[in-house]
This record gives structure tokens, sequence and C-alpha cells, in this order.
């Protein structure tokens, strides 16, 4: 792990962003797998069709790289399906980083049903500080984040210095948006998460997503009604 920004890195980084800030995701990919591999980890959801996209290209680019997800204990069976065609697809074994606590540990510690009192909370206990512990064995990771999904990702930058997690953060769909997302996924045939079909589009735990109306915004379905969009891992 780099923990702390190692001198010089800064520089680096900001001249790989500008660099390859035209760059299409096939070649922000190769980039980064030639720069960090074998240091190098995919994170996953299986909820959203970009992190398939992701997955497919970095599978083709280098099938020894490892995949995660966060599996909170609260994934819809329709994601943990989706899990396990893509494992049979790429003959990988994606990796289920769990929380250190469990669902009844965190009701007799925090209360029954913390993520509607207190969701940033229960994104720290189930995603944020698994992923820490898990991404400090690794130099960088790759997201599947773009600039058309939440105001704060607006400004992303292709590759920059992952201060929270203290590793390189390569975002190769800065630029995409969800047409030229799935117009990929059409045309490579990839499986996707199962619940697209029944309207929904961004696709985290249970309690946290629902369905989107027709006009809505795509990450409408995430924390309704709770003011909150992200869970914490892209700050
Ligand atoms: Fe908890 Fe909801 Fe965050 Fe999942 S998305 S970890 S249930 S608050």
């Amino acid at each position: 792990m780099l923990a702390h920004e190692p001198p010089g890195i800064a520089l680096a980084i900001e001249n790989a962003a500008r660099e390859l800030e035209d760059a299409t995701p096939h070649a922000i990919l190769r980039w980064a797998l030639q720069r960090f591999a074998p240091r190098i980890v995919l994170a996953c959801s299986f909820g959203g069709p970009t992190g398939i996209v992701a997955l497919d290209l970095v599978m083709n680019l280098d099938p020894k790289t490892p995949v995660y997800y966060l599996d909170t204990d609260l994934l819809f069976p329709e994601t943990y399906a989706l899990v396990e065609r893509i494992a049979a697809k790429y003959d990988i074994v994606p990796r289920a980083v769990r929380p250190s606590i469990g669902l009844t540990a965190q009701e007799a510690a925090f209360g029954a049903a913390l993520w509607e009192r207190n969701p940033d909370a229960c994104c720290s206990l189930r995603k944020v500080e698994p992923q820490r512990e898990f991404l400090a064995g690794y130099d960088a990771w790759i997201t599947g984040i773009r600039r058309d999904q939440t105001t704060s990702r607006r400004q992303a930058p292709v590759v920059q210095w992952d201060e929270q997690f203290g590793l390189v953060k390569i975002n190769p769909f800065v630029r995409w948006d969800e047409e030229r997302i799935w117009a990929y996924v059409r045309f490579h045939d990839l499986p996707v998460n199962g619940l697209h079909e029944r309207g929904y589009a961004s696709i985290g735990c249970v309690p946290c997503t629902r369905a989107i109306g027709a006009g809505e915004d795509l990450r409408a379905g995430r924390w309704p009604g709770l003011g909150k969009t992200e869970c914490g891992l892209h700050v």
C-alpha cells in the first residue's frame, strides 16, 4: 500500500490525467495495468452496467487482474446471480469483500435498520471500512464512475490520488455516458443485472434501492428520500 502520497507522485498523476483525458477507456486501462499490475484491482459492484463494461475490457487486457465487490450482506439476489454468471463467463472468482460486523451484531450495537436512521454510518460499516482494509493490499484501483452520474462526480479526473484510501484511483469511464455504456453492453452481449429489466438503474443494497420512474435521474433510486447520493467510496 502506498498509504501516504509518495513524493513526486502528484505530478506524475497530474501528467497522466492530462495525457489520458481524451484517451479511450481501453487505452486508459492498458496504461494503468502496465503501470500498476499486479498491485491493481478492479472494483465492480455488479449493480450498474459500467462495472461490467470495465470488467470485460480488463479481462481482455489482463485476465489475471483481481476483481472484487463489496458484499454488504444486503445485496439483491439478482446481483449475486450476476456475480455467478460473470464468474462462469470469464472463469474468474470475484472477491467478496465483507464487513467485519454481521447484520445481527450491527443491529445489537446500533439498533434495527441503521440504514433508515443513519445511512452514512451503515455505509461506513458495511462498505467504506471493509474497502479501506482490502485496498491496503494494492497500489491502484479501477472504478466505473462517470461524470454524468452525480454532481460530485462531474469533475472526476481519469487518474487521481485517492486521499481517502491512500492509493491511485483510475476512472476510465468518466467521459462515457449511459447510452455509450449500453451500446457496448449490447454490442458485446454482456450479462447485466436482471433488475434493469424491472426499472432499476443504479443498484446497491436492497433497503436503499428502488426502481426509477420515467424521466427520473438515473441515481434517484438510491437512498430515496434520505438526501444521500454517495455511499462514501467516491469522495
Ligand atoms: Fe447500509 Fe444502505 Fe449503505 Fe447498504 S447502501 S451499506 S444498506 S446504508
